[in-house]
């Protein structure tokens, strides 16, 4: 049974909706949606003793509260205790709140103290105010601080666990174990109810270290429960998968020897054994569900096209999807240059196709003859239909969740399952990418093409700019092409535009005998596809890009890259990016500028960039240096979204948790829809079964 969330007093109609925006629909899942971190206030601090950066809490009497009208209007209030005396600032306030802080008032708030122009400050701590002769109420548990959203203040968050928590208790709320002893690790002699109460309001004497690292069994025993919980679900979702039957394609065909005569090099032996793998799951009546990883550069893109011939000669349609328009483009570029001579009909199909031009584009998908479907997300719509769809192949997986995979084996008129190729540039760890990936089997390119130069890198400090156009000069003097990536404040798409914009231009007036273009986010795809044209033909020699060309963009002829503010990037980003040049035979230079100073671990991680090509080393690299829990974070989490887990801190977590969901599977099948409602709510799509 479980209690909808409006049953909670303060959640009406609108803010139900903010939460089952989270992904929680009722209140059990906010039961297990825990806090980010915990602070500790219920120690308060002599004010005389507080230093800039610390967050903490302190008691004092209010001396003065007054309006200043500086540069911004803000509140000022005096609170001193013994001991000294500091401000509260608050650049949002209004006339009430201003005139509770009455003189000889005391206050009680938690805050991050920072050093002001006149004394230490809090901006907008957390207070509370109590008539000068009341008793403080000091909190009797460690303060949970929750994952933010708009709309949901700490507070809300507190109040509405505490109600949930109360009707636990009660029994009003039942959370129940899910797993049977002879699965789960050890309890730590928690039960679930204990666990979930532990996490929410740890007690006074909690190791607050050990959580903070999210080591404590009671997390733990979570992160072990959702861990098994998402491989028994993808296993389970594999199990299904291959119930239903594949159209088997025959092997060696006389178009696909012809495509290997045709290619200007040869396999190297790590694409051959790939290849063969997948020809031969290809072969087969169950649908294969394979990922491919290989390192950028290594020649994903040939293997790919070597299926897709062995099912279109098969008389079968193939599609291909992108993560974005630009990499569909280049997609259908080198599918058109490699497969049209061989009498392939190749569509194109973006969002861009609109009107009359998509219904004839989709007529043709519904009528039963091979072609292959290239594209983006718009390969996903409903009304998109194959008449006989053999194989599916997502590039960059991460870009694409497990339930995007699950709509498109689904996209076919006959009651056959395509084929399912996944191929990925994201360097993860075998037993991660296992783990990740439980519904997929695992092929890995770990070779690069032979002909392929090392980039050479360096790192070069903004200052020496001058120098750095003039390598940009003298690269392009020799008939080469350049990359200039712009990359600001990360989270301000706009001003990142702009900082490109402003680069290109100043750029344009540095070197008036190049051709320099412009690439960003903002730019319509019509206009981002034309400029990769000309960079393509040659006709632009420098291109200014935002991280936009990141994933895909393939130009051999581009044998010099340049990076601004390379420190503020992750090595995994730095390393795709660093993948655009090296592709041809000729020597390849990557240069990371930096501003202002590093800091060590700054220094640290372009070391680490100029001395390795290797995306595995450098994924490896990147998790010692940022420390666990960073390394699949923003980009890659799309991958697998956790609540608790966390793939590298947890991982001697995943064995067992593999084991035991397989174990779970076929002992406890009936279980696993309770544990997948627990852990992935209305996430993953299990409609179907
Ligand atoms: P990625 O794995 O990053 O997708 P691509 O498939 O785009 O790599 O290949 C990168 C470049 O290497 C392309 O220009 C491709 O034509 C070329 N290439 C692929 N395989 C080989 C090979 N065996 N020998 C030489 N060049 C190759
Ligand atoms: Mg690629």
């Amino acid at each position: 049974m479980s209690l909808s969330l409006t049953d909670l007093k303060g959640v009406g109609p609108k803010l139900a909706e903010k939460l089952s925006a989270l992904g929680l629909q009722n209140i059990q899942q906010l039961l297990f949606h825990l806090p980010l971190r915990y602070e500790d206030r219920s120690r308060v601090c002599p004010i005389g003793s507080i230093r800039a950066g610390e967050r903490l809490a302190i008691v004092g009497e209010v001396e003065a509260a007054d309006i200043r009208y500086g540069r911004r209007r803000s509140l000022l209030v005096q609170v001193a205790d013994a001991s000294g005396s500091l401000l509260l600032r608050f650049f949002y306030f209004n006339q009430a709140q201003q005139k509770a802080f009455r003189r000889g008032m005391r206050v009680h708030c938690f805050g991050e103290v920072r050093n002001g122009p006149a004394k230490a400050e809090m901006i907008h701590p957390e207070y509370r105010l109590y008539a000068s002769d009341a008793p403080v109420q000091l909190e009797e548990v460690i303060t949970p601080v929750y994952p933010g959203t708009e709309g949901v203040s700490q507070q809300l968050w507190r109040k509405l666990t505490d109600q949930a928590l109360q009707m636990m208790r009660s029994g009003l709320l039942p959370v129940p174990e899910l797993l049977p002893d002879s699965i789960t690790q050890s309890h730590a002699g928690l039960s679930m109810q204990q666990t979930l109460q532990y996490l929410h309001r740890p007690p006074l004497d909690a190791d607050l270290q050990q959580l903070a690292e999210g080591r404590h069994p009671a997390q733990r025993r979570l992160a072990f429960e959702e861990l098994l919980t998402h491989q028994a679900s993808l296993r389970q979702l594999r199990h299904w998968a291959q119930q239903v039957s594949a159209f088997a394609c025959p092997q060696g065909g006389r178009q696909v020897k012809k495509l290997l005569q045709s290619l200007p090099f040869h396999l190297t032996a790590a694409q051959q054994r790939v290849s063969a793998e997948i020809s031969h799951d290809l072969g087969r009546a169950s649908p294969m569900l394979r990922l491919i990883q290989g390192d950028v550069g290594s020649g994903k893109t040939i293997v790919a096209a070597l299926a897709a011939l062995q099912v279109l000669e098969a008389g079968l349609q193939v599609a291909l999807m992108a993560p974005t328009e630009m990499l569909a483009e280049q997609h259908q570029r080198e599918f058109e240059a490699r497969l049209q001579p061989l009498g392939i009909e190749i569509v194109y199909l973006t969002s861009r196709a609109k009107g009359r031009e998509r219904e004839k584009l989709l007529q043709r998908m519904a009528a039963p003859q091979a072609l292959i479907a290239i594209g983006t997300h718009a390969l996903f719509q409903k009304d998109v239909v194959f008449a006989r769809l053999g194989l599916a192949i997502i590039d960059e997986q991460h870009r694409f969740g497990v339930h995007q995979r699950l709509a498109l084996s689904q996209r076919d008129d006959s009651e056959h399952s395509p084929h399912q190729l996944v191929m990925t540039a994201t360097p993860i760890p075998r037993t991660l990418a296992m783990a990740a990936y439980a519904d997929l089997d695992l092929s890995i390119i770990d070779e690069l093409p032979p002909a392929r130069k090392a980039v050479k890198t360096s790192v070069i400090a903004e200052q020496r700019r001058p120098d750095v156009i003039s390598r940009v000069r003298a690269a392009c003097a020799e008939g080469r092409q350049a990359y200039w990536v712009c990359t600001l404040i990360q989270e301000s798409e706009s001003l990142q535009c702009q900082a490109a914009q402003d680069t290109a231009e100043l750029l344009s007036e540095a070197l008036p005998e190049l051709n320099v273009g412009l690439l960003h986010g903002r730019m319509k795809a019509a206009e981002k596809s034309a400029v990769m044209q000309q960079f393509h033909q040659a006709d632009i020699d420098l291109l200014v890009a935002t991280t936009v060309i990141e994933v895909g963009v393939d130009v051999s002829n581009a044998s010099l890259m340049i990076i601004e503010n390379a420190e503020r990037l992750g090595l995994a980003q730095l390393h795709q990016l660093r993948g655009r040049v090296g592709r041809g035979s000729q020597q390849s230079f990557c240069v990371l500028m930096y501003g202002g100073r590093l800091s060590a671990n700054g220094k640290a991680r372009l070391k680490a960039m100029r001395e390795s090509n290797d995306g595995f080393q450098i994924a490896r690299l990147d998790l010692e240096i940022r420390g666990p829990g960073e390394i699949l974070g923003t980009r890659q989490t799309g991958l697998l979204q956790m609540r608790v887990a966390d793939l590298i801190r947890d991982a001697e977590l995943l064995p067992p948790a593999q084991q035991a969901a397989d174990q779970l599977l076929q002992e406890h099948a009936e279980l696993l829809p309770s544990l997948i409602e627990r852990w992935m709510g209305k996430r993953l799509d299990y409609a179907r079964a």
